[in-house]
């Protein structure tokens, strides 16, 4: 038997798609360094609205087949990342997307909205218990945006990670498990404000007419609630790269991109985290943010030697 990568980091999205926009750079850099990688995807994103002509006809209007396609699209953005470890929440296709707020596709069978809160969380209980990751990565309570497969991706998470760690929850699904940091992803709204500042400069030479507004940034916060940024400017073009592979939701030009509504938003190479369980541990960050973490597993090595000795 191999001995389990030291690391482990698990990240919980709603759509294919979230994880490239969200964590891309974050992804490709833990996955370069060694550490194992899990990424859970609670839907096939089967309601999204699709960019290319040539590929309208899969919509769920028309065909409905976006669901396996996007699998396709995800498989290969994880390649761009480096990242071997992904599966759906309990199986591709358990979970339908649930469309945006309000429509009736959020009460169809199946919706992810619908689910059942902790039989979902099951599924990556079990998950939980087989990668036994130290970090979570999350959205918000709002799901950065209030979807509803956000939203309910942030609540199945964390009902999960507590469900894990409990000894007498479900002997079946594997041996107790807590994980001990948690993160929410965010972005600090100075950033945002800056970047879209910047923007004005940067449309007229892409292909982009329209920007988006600052508020359409998911997970926008108070600067003072980031606990930890992740410079993932050497892996700008991994991320691009993941992005660009989910042809179906994103048309990207760096450094901005765009989705289904055309209004272009910028290419974030820094990825910001609220640490929301565990202790953050800034010691070591350098530059001009060195009140904040600069690697999520900050604090965590003698935790995981202790708890390794402690399991032989
Ligand atoms: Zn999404």
């Amino acid at each position: 038997m191999t001995e389990p990568p030291a690391r482990r980091l698990l990240l919980v999205h709603a759509h294919p798609d979230d994880e490239s926009i969200n964590n891309g750079a974050t992804m490709a850099k833990y996955a370069a360094e060694g550490a194992h990688v899990t990424l859970v995807t609670c839907t096939l994103g089967e309601e999204g609205e699709v960019i290319p002509d040539g590929l309208a006809h899969l919509a769920a209007d028309r065909e409905d087949s976006l669901g396996p396609w996007r699998v396709g699209e995800l498989t290969a953005a994880m390649k761009e990342l480096g990242v071997t470890d992904h599966r759906f929440l309990g199986g591709p296709g358990r979970y339908r997307d649930s469309g945006m707020m309000g429509t009736e596709q959020n009460h169809r069978p199946g919706a992810f909205w619908s689910a059942a809160l902790d039989e979902a969380a099951a599924h990556l209980v079990e998950v939980i218990r087989e990668v036994r990751p130290q970090v979570l990565i999350t959205y918000d309570p709002d799901g950065g945006y209030g979807h509803p497969d956000h939203i309910q991706a942030h609540r199945v998470a964390m009902r999960a990670a507590d469900l894990a760690a409990e000894p007498a929850f479900r002997r079946d699904l594997g041996q107790a498990h807590a994980i001990a940091k948690i993160y929410w992803n965010r972005v600090p709204r100075s950033v945002v404000e800056e970047r879209f500042r910047h923007m004005a400069r940067e449309l007229p030479h892409s292909p982009f007419t329209t920007p988006a507004a600052v508020t359409d940034v998911p997970g926008v916060t108070d600067d003072e609630r980031i606990t930890t940024e992740i410079d993932g400017r050497p892996f700008t073009a991994a991320k691009a790269a993941a992005m660009r592979a989910h042809a179906t939701q994103i048309t990207v030009a760096e450094p901005l991109f765009v989705l289904s509504n055309d209004l272009a938003q910028p290419l974030f190479e820094v990825e910001y985290y609220e640490l929301v369980r565990g202790e953050t541990s800034p010691e070591g960050a350098r530059g001009p943010s060195a009140i904040r973490e600069n690697d999520l597993f900050a604090g965590l090595e003698r935790v995981t030697d202790v708890a390794e000795v402690t399991a032989l």
